[in-house]
């Protein structure tokens, strides 16, 4: 059984989700669709953000909902081969109760596919090794203008069978989870039919090596919230056992 759940939603306070995604709309979306437990996670690319990442906190601590609410985070390299803005006080400082992360860059390598694949891989295996954070997100999405550069990702049967087993057994291994998420690829029209198809196929292999997965919408608007339901379709073709879900522990303090 698939959980209903959704541990990848972005708020209109950190300026990525549009205006439609204030945190009471959000909730009451979410209660909509069924969901049981969801998680807030906008991104933290620099401390800078941390003042509008307490703003969230307190908003979300006005609501009184009908569902489980995590205060969780999205964390992004500050550059090629460097660390999260993140720490043990960051987290103990704001509340954190879960962290996801992973590479959102080709880091200019768009055109050079062994190298851009190599890239992404080698920051995939530092979040799985990262015990601060509990999520890889979506791995191998690109944004728009550096995809369209990449005519030879035709599929993600490109990706070694070395690397996703090498992947897959580091979640079993380590408990860091990974994610399959709605709006990055399957409701992004930029990812082929081909693409979206080979990427089930590569989330299979992922499972087949142990790996333990996390559901996220990444929604960042309210209708985009649905994605989630395309999500736990693909996790049920997964056909795991519950287990083999990922879900953040509330902080009791
Ligand atoms: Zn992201
Ligand atoms: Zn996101």
């Amino acid at each position: 059984m698939v959980p209903k759940c959704d541990y990848h939603i972005h708020t209109d306070l950190i300026g990525c989700a549009d205006k439609t995604m204030r945190i009471p709309a959000i909730l009451h979306k979410c209660n909509l669709l069924g969901m049981e437990r969801i998680g807030i996670t906008d991104h933290l690319n620099t401390l800078d953000q941390l003042p509008i990442h307490r703003q969230i906190k307190e908003q979300l601590a006005q609501e009184s909902p009908k569902l489980e609410v995590y205060f969780g985070v999205e964390l992004n390299f500050m550059g090629l081969d460097q660390g999260f803005a993140y720490s043990e006080q960051v987290r103990d400082e704001l509340g954190y109760e879960f962290a996801i992360g992973g590479i959102h860059s080709a880091y200019g390598y768009q055109r050079d596919k062994d190298k851009c694949l190599a890239i992404q891989h080698r920051h995939h295996m530092k979040v799985m090794e990262d015990p601060l954070c509990d999520v890889l997100v979506h791995p191998y999405w690109f944004g728009n203008a550096e995809f369209e550069q990449m005519d030879w990702f035709v599929d993600m049967s490109i990706i070694p069978d070395s690397w996703i087993r090498e992947l897959g057994a580091a979640s079993a291994e380590t408990g860091t989870a990974i994610e399959i998420n709605g709006c990055a690829f399957f409701h992004n029209p930029i990812y082929s039919k081909q693409w979206k198809e080979s990427y089930i196929e590569y989330l299979k292999g992922l499972a087949r090596a142990g790996a333990i997965f996390a559901l996220g919408s990444d929604a960042h608007n309210i209708i985009s919230l649905s994605a989630i339901h395309t999500v736990r379709a693909i996790a049920d073709e997964l056909d795991l056992p519950a287990y083999r879900f990922w879900h953040p522990t509330k902080k009791t303090n």
